[in-house]
């Protein structure tokens, strides 16, 4: 069984006297910054000239840039892109970590697959919310907290566990629950949720749902309501209450349903595909790929991500969500929108 620290099992009190750097002030960074220091910590922001920067100092933080916010801390949080990592972290992060400081991460894939060695005299650990940033920040103001997962890669001082354990506290990742894990487990299961289930698996779902109703002539309108908005009605009452929870509220001719055409849409070969991604990730093919796609300036995932946005799915959803003001209708780059 997993071990689950709560609030009332930590003391804060190793964070006290210590400054933590939050390098990067996007989805995780303006979370974790905003939460700590409303908990107490002292917090400063590191980050390069730009839109980030004047955010981040719209909101009342010390900025510097990463290498002098780097030297002041105790705590060097990275919350930068996963792919620009390792160069910030040579350049300018490496050069401050003397003995007895902690390097932090929001997820392993660096660190597990080899793209930033630590140097031995310093603690590292992962502190990762498990749920994208905006929620951190607005679960946190709510009193609640998104639950997170802690591990210790190197604890050089001693007190590595307890300051990742003060760290998820301070951010509210307790109020939810923090299971301790190591950096294998957090970086393959965070690859293949994300993947399997969470984006790829779902919105590939989505849209063959959508495309097989519009090939068949019904209105895309019909179809997107039915496939993409009402997703989110059903996946809050799966989080409220598990599946049984759901199925409660449905009608029984949704539940029967639901019982004899599952099975049929994820079925033994969809089950052996997640294996196979499961083991591209287990193997670093996944990791390789996508460090060479942003060394090639990632041609494959720009011209993937241009055809996605002309999916007639996507284009009907923007027409029909600006006459739902309700759904805060959010398009990328607008502040305070969900990314994951
Ligand atoms: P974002 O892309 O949202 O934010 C990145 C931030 O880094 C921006 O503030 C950006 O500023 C800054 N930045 C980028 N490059 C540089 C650079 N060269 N020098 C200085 N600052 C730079 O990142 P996320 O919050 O999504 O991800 C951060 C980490 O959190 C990753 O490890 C990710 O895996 C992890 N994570 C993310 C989750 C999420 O919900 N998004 C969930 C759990 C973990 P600028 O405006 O200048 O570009
Ligand atoms: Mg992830
Ligand atoms: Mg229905």
């Amino acid at each position: 069984m997993a071990n689950i620290y709560y609030n009332g099992d930590i003391n804060e009190g190793v964070l006290q006297g210590k400054t933590v750097a939050i390098i990067g002030y996007g989805s995780q960074g303006h979370a974790h910054a905003q939460n700590l220091r409303e908990s107490g910590v002292s917090v400063v922001v590191g980050l390069r000239p730009g839109k980030s920067w004047d955010q981040a100092v719209s909101d009342g933080f010390e900025v510097l840039t990463v290498q002098e916010a780097a030297a002041k801390a105790q705590v060097v949080m990275i919350l930068l892109p996963d792919e620009n990592q390792p160069k910030v972290y040579k350049e300018s992060i490496e050069p401050e970590l003397t003995a007895g400081k902690a390097l932090v991460f929001a997820h392993g894939f660096n660190v597990h697959f080899n793209q930033i060695k630590p140097p031995a005299d310093v603690d590292v650990f992962l502190a990762a919310p498990k749920g994208p940033g905006h929620l951190v920040r607005r679960t946190y103001t709510e009193g609640a907290g998104v639950p997170g997962l802690i591990a210790v890669y190197q604890d050089a001082t001693g007190q590595a566990k307890e300051l990742a354990l003060a760290y998820a506290k301070q951010i509210g990742s307790a109020r939810g629950g923090v299971i301790e894990t190591t950096f294998q487990e957090e970086t393959e299961t965070d690859l293949f949720g994300e993947q399997a289930v969470l984006c790829g698996g779902t919105s590939a779902l989505v849209k063959a749902g959508f495309e097989t109703l519009v090939e068949a002539g019904y209105q895309p309108e019909v179809a997107y309501f039915e496939c993409l908005h009402e997703l989110k009605l059903i996946v809050d009452l799966m989080y409220e209450g598990g599946l049984e929870y759901m199925r409660y509220s449905i009608s029984d001719t949704a539940q029967w349903g639901d019982f004899v055409a599952g099975p049929q849409i994820v079925t033994e070969d969809t089950k052996k595909a997640m294996k196979s991604i499961l083991s591209d990730i287990q193997t670093g093919k996944f990791a390789k790929g996508w460090i060479l796609e942003n060394q090639a300036n990632r041609p494959e995932f720009t011209a993937i991500n241009e055809s996605e946005k002309n999916h007639p799915i996507e284009v009907v959803g923007r027409e029909l969500r600006e006459m739902m003001p309700f759904v805060k209708a959010k398009s990328k780059g607008v502040v305070g929108s969900a990314k994951n």
